[in-house]
Parts: C-alpha cells; sequence; structure tokens
C-alpha cells in the first residue's frame, strides 16, 4: 500500500521545503521503507527549461530526459532514487494535457473546470506511475496562499479525504522568526499560515518549524494548541552546519517517529550510520583546497546547484574542505586572469549559454591549460576549452562556436541529428526553444589508456546531458595533432563526449553534466579525481 505524505510551505518560500523532503525522505529509506518523492510546481511554465537561472536555479535534468525543478537533485542526492519525468509537474504541464484532452474530444462535451478536471489531472499525476512504493512524498512548490497554488492544494485536500487518513499525511513547513528586540521566536506566522492551510480544508498533521535557536517549551505547546497539532508533532528544525546533518537532526527531531505513529508502522529505528560517516568527514577536513568556478550565474548559488554539491563531495571522498571561489567570467575580458587565478587550485567552468562572458571562460581556459592548473570543463565548459585551444595550440584561427552566430571556423556547431536509443532526433536553427535539447543520460564509450578511462574504470558510461551545439568532429585530426584528444565518444563514435589535454596534469572537458549524478555518500568519480588533482597542485606551490 503506498502512502503519500503532501509536504507544504507556509510564511516565506526558501524554507528549505525541498530539502526537508529529501531529508525526511533518506531517514524513512533509512528504516527500510521504498519510496519515491515528487514535487508540484504552481508557475504557468511547461518546464523551467526556459528560465533564466536568476528566476529559478539550477534546472536538473533527470536520466529520462526531462527539465525539472533543482529540488529533484536533493532528492537524488539524499536518497540515490534517481527521479523521473514523472516525479515533477507544473501548472502550464496540467493545463496543456487538459487542454490537449479536450481539443480530442475527450470530454464528451464537458465544461472544463479548474474543478474537477483540473484538480483530477493533478491527482492522476501524483498516483500514476507508481511501482509498489511504500512512500510517495510530494511537495507542493510555493507558499500557502499563493493563487497559482490553490488548484494543487485542493487536488491533494480531495486525495486525504479519498485515501484517508491511513494513506495520507500532511506536512507543513514554516518559519519562527527571532525578533532580537523582544528576545523571542515569534509563532504567529506559522498559525497565520497554518490557519490559511485550514480555510483550504487541510489540517496539518506536523509541522516542521524552521528556526535558528531552539524552540522552548512554552512556545512549542503554544504552536500545538493554537495550530490543532499534537506538541509532539511540532518538530523544531534548526539550522546545521552541514545539510548532511539534516536527516540525524530531523530523526533525533522524532520527525520519523511522527510518520510511523501516524500511519500506525513499526519498525527498526533507521540506520544512520552513513549520514554521520558523510558529515563527520566534512566537518574534520584534513586539509582544504579552492576551487575556482567562472561562469556567468555566479551571484545565484542556486544556479549552480548539484555543481556546489558535487565539488563538495569531491572533498569528502578526499578528507579535505573544499573552498568555492565564485567569479564572474566578464571579469577576465576587462582584467588580467593572473589577480583572481593565481591562488586556486582548480579551475572549473560550468554549463551555460550565450555569448556573454563566453571570452572571459577562454581566459581561464588558457590560464589554466598554460600555468598547468587542473581544468575541469563541463558542457560549456568543454566546449569554451575547445575553442581555446583550437585557437591558441592547433593554430585555428577564429575559431568559435555558432551559438553566437557565423563563425568562420565552427570548431562547436549546432547539432541537427543524433541517435537516442534507436530513433533519430533532428533539430534544425529553427527549432522550438523548450524541451529540444539533447537531453537526459546517453551512454558514452572511454578510449582505452585515456585519463578518463582510469578515472572511471570503465569502458562505457552513462551520463546526462542538456545541450544543443556539441564540437565538430571534423576538427578531431587537426585538434588530436595538436595534443587534444577526443577520449569519450557517442556508441557511433561520431558525437564527441570527453575532451582531454594529454600534456596537462588534469585537464577534462565533458560534454556531459556529471555534477548531476553525483551523491554524498558516492560521489561522482570525476569530482573525487579533480579535487584529488587540486590536492596535488596545492603541494606543488
Ligand atoms: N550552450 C551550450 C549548448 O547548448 C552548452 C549548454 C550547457 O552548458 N548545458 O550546447
Amino acid at each position: 500500500m503506498t502512502r503519500f505524505i503532501f509536504i507544504t510551505g507556509g510564511v516565506v518560500s526558501s524554507l528549505g521545503k525541498g530539502l526537508g523532503a529529501a531529508a525526511l525522505g533518506a531517514v524513512l529509506q533509512a528504516r527500510g521503507f521504498k519510496l519515491r518523492l515528487r514535487k508540484l510546481d504552481p508557475y504557468i511554465n511547461v518546464d523551467p527549461g526556459t528560465m533564466s537561472p536568476y528566476q529559478h536555479g539550477e534546472v536538473y535534468v533527470t536520466d529520462d530526459g526531462a527539465e525539472t525543478d533543482l529540488d529533484l537533485g536533493h532528492y537524488e542526492r539524499f536518497t540515490g532514487i534517481s527521479t523521473r519525468q514523472s516525479d515533477n509537474v507544473t501548472t502550464g504541464r496540467i493545463y496543456s494535457d487538459v487542454i490537449a484532452r479536450e481539443r480530442r474530444g475527450s470530454y464528451l462535451g464537458a465544461t472544463i473546470q479548474v474543478i474537477p478536471h483540473i484538480t483530477d489531472a493533478i491527482k492522476e499525476f501524483v498516483l500514476g506511475d507508481l511501482n509498489g512504493e511504500d512512500f510517495v512524498l510530494c511537495e507542493i512548490g510555493g507558499t500557502i496562499g499563493d493563487i497559482e497554488g490553490l488548484p494543487f492544494i485542493e487536488a491533494i485536500r480531495q486525495l486525504g479525504n479519498e485515501l484517508g487518513p491511513e494513506r495520507t499525511m500532511f506536512m507543513h513547513v514554516t518559519l519562527l522568526p527571532y525578533i532580537p528586540a523582544a528576545g523571542e521566536l515569534k509563532t504567529k506566522p506559522t498559525q497565520h499560515s497554518v490557519k490559511e492551510l485550514q480555510g483550504a480544508g487541510i489540517q496539518p498533521d506536523v509541522l516542521l518549524c524552521r528556526a535558528d535557536r531552539p524552540l522552548p517549551e512554552g512556545e512549542r505547546r503554544k504552536i500545538a494548541l493554537f495550530c490543532n497539532v499534537r506538541r509532539e508533532a511540532v518538530i523544531p528544525a534548526l539550522d546545521v552546519d552541514t545539510i548532511y546533518r539534516v536527516p540525524i537532526t530531523y530523526h533525533d527531531a522524532g520527525l520519523d517517529e511522527q510518520v510511523c505513529r501516524h500511519f500506525g508502522l513499526e519498525t527498526q529505528p533507521p540506520d544512520l550510520g552513513r549520514w554521520h560517516e558523510v558529515t563527520e568527514r566534512q566537518t574534520k577536513p584534513e586539509g582544504e583546497v579552492t576551487i575556482a568556478v567562472v561562469g556567468k550565474y555566479t551571484g545565484l548559488r542556486d544556479a549552480y546547484k548539484s555543481l556546489g554539491e558535487a565539488l563538495t563531495h569531491g572533498g569528502i571522498a578526499n578528507h579535505v574542505r573544499v573552498n568555492l571561489d565564485w567569479i564572474d567570467s566578464e571579469i577576465f575580458e576587462r582584467e588580467d586572469a593572473v589577480t583572481y587565478l593565481d591562488s586556486v587550485n582548480g579551475i572549473l567552468v560550468p554549463g551555460g549559454f550565450g555569448e556573454r562572458g563566453s571570452e572571459g571562460k577562454i581566459a581561464a581556459v588558457q590560464f589554466a591549460r598554460e600555468r598547468r592548473v587542473p581544468y575541469f570543463g563541463i558542457c560549456f565548459g568543454m566546449q569554451m576549452a575547445v575553442v581555446e585551444a583550437a585557437r591558441h595550440v592547433a593554430g585555428i584561427n577564429g575559431a568559435g562556436s555558432t551559438e553566437f552566430g557565423e563563425c568562420a571556423e565552427p570548431v562547436v556547431g549546432l547539432m541537427t541529428e543524433w541517435e537516442h536509443d534507436g530513433i533519430v532526433e533532428h533539430r534544425s536553427k529553427d527549432s522550438d526553444l523548450g524541451g529540444t535539447m539533447r537531453l537526459g543520460a546517453y551512454e558514452a564509450h572511454l578510449a582505452h589508456g585515456s585519463l578518463v578511462h582510469e578515472i572511471y574504470d570503465q569502458d562505457v558510461i552513462h551520463e546526462r546531458h542538456r545541450h544543443r551545439y556539441e564540437v565538430n568532429p571534423i576538427y578531431e585530426d587537426r585538434l588530436a595533432k595538436a595534443g587534444i584528444v577526443f577520449s569519450g565518444k557517442s556508441p557511433d563514435g561520431i558525437l564527441p563526449e570527453v575532451v582531454e589535454i594529454l600534456d596537462h596534469p588534469w585537464f577534462v572537458g565533458v560534454q556531459f553534466h556529471p555534477e548531476l549524478k553525483s551523491r554524498p555518500f558516492a560521489p561522482h568519480p570525476l569530482f573525487t579525481s579533480f579535487i584529488r588533482a587540486a590536492i596535488d597542485q596545492a603541494r606543488l606551490v
């Protein structure tokens, strides 16, 4: 029997609802339960793929090629369960499906309304594509009271009624702000947001209360009384030193016990050994390295969420703290890279789009290559690395990417045709922008004797992609003569997936996004190896 835990948020956004859902998932998993985590996003875009990272943070790509909310990244990192297209939906997708059905005549003449048609489509999504899970943890994006969220709140209210309390539970995440003048944590915003939820017909079973300091017993009782929740179900969720401690603190605060009590489930206490180990390693490093991340959206950490985590995982694997220096690449178009990069132990250029800042990224690559600093190029970072090496090592003057317009030597060009699971995909420069990139997990074959083969210790890998352009295979021979080799390729041997510079301590570019598959308890081998190279670099200087 699958049970559903619905997670809503109140008071303010950015309370860490996604992280909360992920951490609860981790603890329930440690109790031996099988689960899925899902996110319902009330915005009207069909998916976040066309949104600026400044609007919505990183776009998280699943194995099956969905462009999804970054919370799915937390879900995967905390539980190790691969998410899918069927784990994230938006208002835009729900409406476009309902409207498509209406156009087909599937509603047999009915007037299409929010209730029941939109709410039915939401319920169908929540209940669909399951496979014997004990739990589905379903997070509703936004904050209670948002207009866009109403159909979702209504849909989960209906599910609560239809499935009954034995199969549903409502968890509300709120904030207890500390007012210095009063010297108190305030409960009123929580009371109001619970009232709002109750007005929509939902009585929360558990309140997860975010606070920056311990919750006094009196305040806990007060919240319980005013919000109609048992005292034990008012769970304080205090700020912690590392996000990987959250499963431990939730368990200590009794969250999973409340879930088991609600559903009448008895299990052994969870084994949280691996979380203790990870946090121990992270908080007691034996050294440190500094990595410069040279990108365009460095003003917003969420834009590179998985990347930051994967670098941390590389540190965990090597027992070091990884300090990140986020540098806006445009700086290098005005100033000398040395000023900013002289003291770093590794340079990483992440995924990106568009011409702005690209010459700055190329300057960062040049610095890494010439000064023999470990370089890791991801997607756009690989493409810019190839442009740099083509121009300055292979002597291909005018080397560039057609992403920025016509160019004399298109060493990076638009991908117009590729194969996926036996189907040939076609694109042109006039294709829609939404959902049309090369997306999701693709197989790549690694060349024996290459650095990347040594790192993975595998001939065949599967990594997630999200790009429209590719390194142009026509230039392979000219680049190889200059020492820039394609050490990973698509199974048909056509698409370059990995490039390496042979005469360099660690210079790897990958067309895919390895950061999406890194986990705290299973750091991605490329990040482990990159951080190791940075440690070696630190020893040399
Ligand atoms: N803009 C490049 C492309 O579309 C790289 C994309 C990325 O870095 N994810 O190919």
